[in-house]
């Protein structure tokens, strides 16, 4: 078991597999002048699926699949269909910002995968556009429909944004009226790669009280620990409502979760900047002990919360990090 220094159990890994994107939205990247990894700087799939199996063998039981984009990786769908078959990963998820992944749903049933978080921050083609900087809005709606419609749980993250689309919470909010579905509204974190900080208005109280002047019966659900989510239900609703407090962080008590960036970085918390190279590790030889040695060993020097770790790492107050390179 891989358990850190303030006594919590880590069994979930977030293994972002690519850093590239065929979307620019405006709060992960800029829209020009990224520095994608050249391909061999990447893990290799086999490489992923080490990994995969050694943290399995640790104790953890749920990966999430994310990037960049993840369905712009090549050969994606056997990685999957791998990843599917380790021995003791019992959940596998997937974020995804809906493109292209259509086409996937039958490798995603094979493999088991039921749950997927689909990226959509407006339904308005416009502001879509503002957005994401690419006109492909019918392509995710078409994909959001196709998931519903195949049976898939599907989990909708919006990142609200003041001007850009806080005006789309409500409709959003009406998704989860309509169909079986999970609307959730992330707080804007700073990992849009050019050092801006993120407008703070849209903070998750002031989501919540949003929500409750339209929807009166909005009613918090009890929270799960290690959930980054407020779930909340609304009467009459076939799906629910959450908000994730990602920016005020107020989940970090019981975080049971690491990351692996597309370079194979570690990192133990969003808000580093990543603590161990595990690429470098692997390509130097290193053996299944080595490895499982040093991933213990980073998780034991964790940082308790979010904010220790952005003091730590960003002395500026700015990360110029970008959230495809660091796997949302
Ligand atoms: N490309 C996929 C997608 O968009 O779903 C997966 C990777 S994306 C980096 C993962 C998640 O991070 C998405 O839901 C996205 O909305 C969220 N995200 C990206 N940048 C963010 C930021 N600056 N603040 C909050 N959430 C962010
Ligand atoms: Fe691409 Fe996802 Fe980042 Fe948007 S949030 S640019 S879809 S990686």
């Amino acid at each position: 078991m891989i358990i850190d220094n303030h006594g919590r159990q880590i069994n979930y890994v977030r293994l972002a597999v690519t850093d590239r994107c065929n979307l620019r939205c405006f709060y992960c990247m800029p829209d020009e002048g990224i520095d994608f990894v050249s391909r061999d700087e990447l893990l290799t799939y086999e490489e992923m699926l080490r990994l995969a199996r050694l943290l399995a063998s640790e104790g953890i039981n749920k990966i999430r699949i994310t990037g960049g984009e993840p369905f712009v990786r090549k050969n994606m769908d056997q990685f999957i269909l791998n990843l599917s078959q380790v021995k003791g990963i019992d959940t596998i998820r997937i974020t995804t910002n809906g493109t292209v992944t259509a086409a996937y749903i039958p490798v995603l049933q094979q493999a088991g995968i039921d749950t997927i978080n689909l990226s959509l921050d407006t339904l308005d083609k416009e502001r879509f556009y503002k957005i994401t900087r690419r006109d492909v809005f019918d392509k995710v709606i078409n994909c959001l429909h196709q998931l519903i419609d195949n049976g898939f749980k599907v989990k909708i993250n919006m990142v609200v944004m003041s001007g850009l689309n806080h005006q789309d919470i409500i409709p959003m909010a009406r998704l989860a009226e309509q169909h079986p579905v999970s609307v959730r509204f992330i707080e804007e974190m700073p990992f849009n790669g050019d050092g801006r900080l993120p407008d703070t208005t849209w903070n998750y109280r002031q989501i919540e009280q949003h929500l409750l002047e339209t929807f009166p019966s909005l009613e918090k659900k009890p929270y799960k620990p290690a959930s980054t989510t407020y779930d909340y239900s609304v009467t009459g609703f076939k799906g629910d409502l959450g908000i994730i407090a990602a920016y005020s962080r107020t989940f970090c008590g019981t975080c049971n979760r690491i990351r692996v960036t597309p370079q194979g970085m570690l990192k133990t918390c969003l808000y580093d900047n990543g603590v161990f190279d595990l690429k470098a590790l692997m390509r130097n030889g290193a053996n299944d002990e080595d490895l499982v040695v040093a991933i213990k060993s980073a998780c034991s020097n964790r940082a308790k919360d979010g904010f220790e770790a952005e003091r730590a790492n960003f002395s500026s107050g700015r990360s110029l990090s970008s959230m495809t390179s660091i796997g949302g």
